[in-house]
């Protein structure tokens, strides 16, 4: 044996003989396999020490003790002439490696193990999505995979149950934003649990005997396409045909079996279909890297002592400089962004949604206060999960909390407590906090601003045809939304209770065919998330403003909420109701005073003029007005909705029908097309008085 520092005993490796030289390697080949092996035993010590310190009731990082861990081996490097800058790299993957097993384990303890686990992925086995998974269930048994055509099926699978995870790439160091994941994650109720980073080296491949020179056709993921896109530049008389992923293309033309056809994919998928690699590291950047998330249907729980990311999405409210408020939220705390990305919001131009990353747990109290900030600023506002982080920076100390010193706008004065505006159980609802009205933009239309916006329907969607034609009137007449129920919560259960799911798909025809957006009523937390892909505007009606598990769910969609007052509620209540879906980080709330009820029984309810003023004194939410439910009469809706834009109300909405007699629900006041018509000409030059 040599010791560390023996000279070599050839100086020239020409000189030594093959055979020698076959000696030496095997050597070295020894003492990294022994390297390695100690790497393992290692992390089976590391386990052991994570249990025991659980056990001990003993934090897991202890910096001090890292640290002079650190300078003993340095002391120690000495020994063996090892240079101190190597021992220190060295040693600080070993710790990284030794606390990522123990956060593992402690993560595991607080979730509940399993040693099975389902996972859907777009692609199939051998695929980077493969990979991903591998990397992020790492102490895994069993994994099963559902191999999924696109990233839509492989969250859907989570989601009916048939996979505990779907593993989906979200960025690339090289091409950017997945954005079609991201979309998908607006819509989902799946959280993310997981990260992983993966080195991606795409390669070149063909069947055995394909040459470079000879290619006429490439298959590749498109993803995989933009990587690539300087070496494939190269080659300008070869056509690319896009491929649903990397591995498929690989087994694609090793069915094809042509040697002019190659695939983009990786040296594991080559050696799967026994294929040639015909050039290996292809991606315009050496290190390219694609990050994979976990999704599942419940969010995990990360242990305090493990390092935690938190990714949000939400789109900023309307007042100037709102984002660089949000941005201010985070930096006032010192917690480190680490991803800004913005994507355009369905059925809204140019509104743009923000997702966000920061490291921090959202478990963490600090962390809930910074969101409580940032929600100040924002018209919608969802946490996508809060997972542990693979980027664990091993000897990074927190850093200190900076000033703030972006002040984007100076906060007025508190306001006078009178009782009202100070409640704390309206805080996100109420003024004290937010000073500007919130205006809620539907396709641009804007409630909550100076115009009195007209929202007209049946009570009920009864047919294609009565639909068509009632918005046909809506429009010309000037209204700005179409409203229609097609679930309907009746006092009896023998009244018409709505055509359901069939009736919103003629609402939305009729909304298509002409340029209105769509109000509906969305009777129960279960059908939030498909009313969402249906309707622009929820509406909450008065009988299920208290239904707070639906408000919740409404809270957590990225939709307007229309939320009706309960006939017996008072304006708290409507408030608290209120707060429930704003909380749940959807700012977009539309409050609709429809009549109370009293002792009164000359009209069906008691329309209350004096809740408008009182909620546009309370509260920076749109109120508008329902004076056909409050009425029950359409004599009285005319004189009701003028008196309403007297008192501010930013918006009426109106029951009318073609034909009223035939009406299958409250056809008694339901305005005729023709009297919507006069009613619009009495409101027009009204506003709502911002
Ligand atoms: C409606 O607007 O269709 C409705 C049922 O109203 P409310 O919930 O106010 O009774
Ligand atoms: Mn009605």
């Amino acid at each position: 044996m040599h010791g560390p520092l023996d000279p070599p005993e050839q100086t020239d490796p020409t000189d030594i003989p093959t055979r020698e030289l076959d000696a030496l390697r095997q050597e070295v080949d020894h003492i990294d396999d022994g390297i390695l092996g100690l790497l393992a035993e290692r992390r089976q010590v590391a386990r052991k020490i994570a249990a025991a310190k659980q056990r001990a009731e003993r934090p897991f990082r202890d910096d001090t003790r890292e640290e002079s861990l650190l300078i003993e081996r340095l002391a120690a490097a000495g020994k063996y002439d090892l240079e101190p800058d190597l021992v220190s790299r060295v040693w600080e993957q070993i710790m990284a490696d030794s606390l990522r097993v123990q956060f593992d384990f402690v993560q595991s303890t607080v979730n509940g193990r399993r040693d099975r686990i389902s996972i859907a992925i777009q692609g199939v086995e051998g695929s980077n999505s493969h990979h991903a998974a591998i990397a992020l269930t790492p102490d895994m048994q069993h994994r099963q995979y559902i191999a999924c055509a696109r990233f839509g099926d492989a969250m859907t699978a989570v989601r009916d149950g048939r996979a505990n995870i779907a593993v989906l790439p979200i960025e690339n160091t090289t091409s950017g934003a997945i954005a079609e994941v991201y979309d998908l994650l607006l819509d989902t109720k799946l959280s993310i649990v997981g990260e992983v980073k993966l080195h991606v080296n795409h390669c070149l491949v063909g069947v055995k005997g394909a040459s470079i020179s000879d290619l006429k056709t490439i298959h590749g993921h498109p993803q995989a396409v933009a990587q690539c896109s300087n070496f494939l530049a190269g080659l300008p008389d070869v056509e690319v045909i896009y491929a649903n992923d990397t591995a498929l293309s690989a087994r694609r033309i090793a069915e094809i079996d042509n040697p002019t056809v190659a695939a983009i994919a990786n040296e594991q998928a080559a050696e799967i279909h026994g294929l040639d690699v015909l050039a290996a590291g292809i991606n315009n950047r050496k290190s390219n890297y694609t990050r994979f998330v976990a999704v599942a249907a419940e969010p995990v729980t990360v242990d305090p002592q493990v390092p935690a990311k938190t990714s949000l999405v939400l789109s900023v409210s309307n007042e100037a400089g709102a984002l660089a408020e949000v941005l201010n939220a985070f930096r006032a705390e010192g917690v480190p962004l680490v991803k800004l990305e913005s994507r355009p919001t369905v059925n809204n131009a140019w509104q743009e949604m923000f997702y966000m990353d920061f490291e921090g747990n959202i478990g963490d109290p600090r962390i809930q206060s910074v969101l409580e900030d940032v929600r100040r600023h924002t018209m919608y506002l969802r946490v996508l999960g809060s997972y542990p982080s693979r980027d664990l920076r091993p000897h990074r100390r927190s850093s200190p909390k900076p000033e703030r010193i972006i002040q984007v706008s100076t906060p007025g004065p508190k306001p006078e407590r009178d009782g009202e505006a100070s409640d704390s159980s309206v805080r996100l609802a109420g003024r004290r906090d937010k000073k500007t009205e919130t205006l809620i933009d539907i396709n641009e239309v804007v409630i909550g601003g100076p115009e009195l916006v007209m929202i007209a329907g049946p009570c009920a969607v009864e047919s294609i045809d009565q639909v068509m034609k009632t918005a046909k009137a809506v429009k010309e007449s000037g209204g700005k939304l179409l409203r229609g129920g097609c679930f309907k919560p009746r006092t009896s259960p023998y009244s018409f209770q709505g055509l359901g799911w069939e009736g919103v798909d003629m609402l939305a025809e009729a909304g298509r065919v002409y340029g209105l957006p769509i109000v509906t009523e969305v009777p129960a937390p279960e059908h939030v998330e498909r009313m969402v892909e249906k309707a622009d505007v929820l509406q909450i009606g008065a009988r299920n403003m208290q239904n707070f598990a639906l408000l919740t769910e409404v809270g957590r969609a990225n939709r307007p909420v229309v939320l009706k007052r309960g006939m017996s509620a008072s304006i708290d209540e409507l408030l608290q109701a209120a707060e429930y879906i704003l909380a749940g980080g959807n700012q977009r709330v539309i409050l609709c005073e429809r009549g109370i009820r009293t002792f009164e029984t000359s009209s069906r309810n008691t329309l209350d003029l004096t809740a408008v003023p009182v909620l546009r004194r309370r509260t920076h939410l749109p109120v508008i007005v329902d004076p056909s439910h409050a009425a029950g009469d359409r004599e009285l809706v005319a004189p009701l909705a003028m008196a309403s834009a007297a008192v501010g109300a930013h918006g009426l909405m109106v029951e009318i029908h073609p034909d009223p007699t035939t009406a299958l629900s409250d056809g008694p006041q339901a305005l005729t097309l023709r009297d919507f018509d006069d009613l619009m000409q009495a409101l027009s030059g009204r506003t709502s008085g911002s």
